[in-house]
């Protein structure tokens, strides 16, 4: 069974069950299953083309799927469902010729909203992401990273259960990722999902607890990120200083060593192989730094997704 299973009588948010889409003859989702629950931030993640917008698409019934089910609190997702969802589109589809203001009303309406309280919220956001100056302000008249937070405005507007964000901080300067963080951040603590997708494993790891790997379609990882860097065992021991490179090199468990000007790397296949490696470096000189570091998601991703492929999935 590829997905959580909740106790009796509670439901998780969105269940995907065994979904596959092909388009002609390109299987783009392959028996894809996964959960998420009421108030996580989920990552979906794969290189590109992997079927992550196609699955973002079925999940807001944009796209029918050839077989498998998606439930978002348990019921199929017909149109009427859609209203608890926030789309971020990855192909950015605002509508240039409108002002910031005309497009949240459009959206807000598409979304069931009356339009005062689309006006007030829109408000509310303009002012948070520092926009306010461009409400009546046609969307072609804006930058690129300004278009993207009317983009993100238009997605958070009907305050979604579930919001759904493809490549979120694409295009975005470093405080701009960390204000739409800040923001993803509290829809969590409201409760609501966030299902996202970026190929920045580093903003990935920054906040997101569960996670999917697509490859080709199927999903190859699973699961909380902490357990998957609990399970994925390989370790990275960085030591600053002056060591014996060749008596480590033949170490049994060491599977490579990396230097740069300021550390050298030691990748070890387990802790169980901590103990040898420390062994000689305590012989070492001027030694400034010993710590032993799970892997990033990103050198766990690269693994998973060259595994993939040397297994011909
Ligand atoms: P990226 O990270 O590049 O955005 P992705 O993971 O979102 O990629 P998808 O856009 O879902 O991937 O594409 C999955 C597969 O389906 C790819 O092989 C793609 O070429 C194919 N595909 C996507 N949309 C269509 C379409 N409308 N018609 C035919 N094939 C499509």
């Amino acid at each position: 069974m590829m997905y959580n299973k909740k106790k009796k009588g509670m439901i998780d948010l969105l269940q995907v069950e065994h979904v596959t889409k092909r388009y002609d003859n390109i299987l783009a989702v392959d028996d894809l299953s996964f959960t998420v629950n009421d108030g996580s931030i989920f990552g979906l993640l794969g290189e590109n083309g992997a079927g992550k917008t196609t699955t973002f698409r079925m999940i807001n019934n944009l796209l029918k799927m050839d077989e498998g089910k998606i439930l978002l609190d348990g019921k199929p997702i017909t149109y009427k469902e859609t209203d608890k969802i926030g789309f971020l589109t990855e192909e950015r589809s605002l509508l240039t010729k409108l002002t910031v203001k005309e497009q949240v009303i459009f959206y807000g309406i598409l979304k069931g909203m009356d339009e005062k309280t689309i006006l007030e919220k829109l408000d509310y956001w303009l002012e948070r992401f520092q926009i306010t100056e461009y409400k009546n302000r046609k969307i072609k008249e804006l930058s690129k990273g300004n278009q993207q937070k009317v983009q993100f405005i238009t997605a958070i507007i009907n305050d979604p259960k579930l919001l759904i964000l493809d490549e979120p901080f694409t295009g975005l300067d470093p405080i701009n990722v960390e204000l739409f963080m800040n923001v993803i951040k509290e829809f969590k603590e409201k409760k609501s999902s966030i299902i996202f997708s970026s190929h920045r494993m580093e903003h990935v790891e920054l906040f997101c607890e569960e996670l999917v790997i697509l490859v080709k379609g199927k999903c190859v990882l699973q699961g909380k990120l902490k357990d998957i860097k609990k399970d994925y065992r390989k370790k990275n021991i960085h030591i600053c200083g002056t060591i014996d490179i060749d008596k480590i090199k033949n170490l049994q468990g060491v599977l490579d060593i990396n230097q740069t000007p300021e550390e050298t790397i030691i990748k070890i296949a387990s802790d169980d192989y901590i103990d040898e490696v420390f062994e000689i470096i305590k012989k070492g000189q001027n030694i400034t730094k010993f710590s032993v570091e799970d892997p990033t998601l990103n050198e766990i991703f690269l693994n998973k997704v060259g595994e993939a492929y040397e297994t011909k999935i």
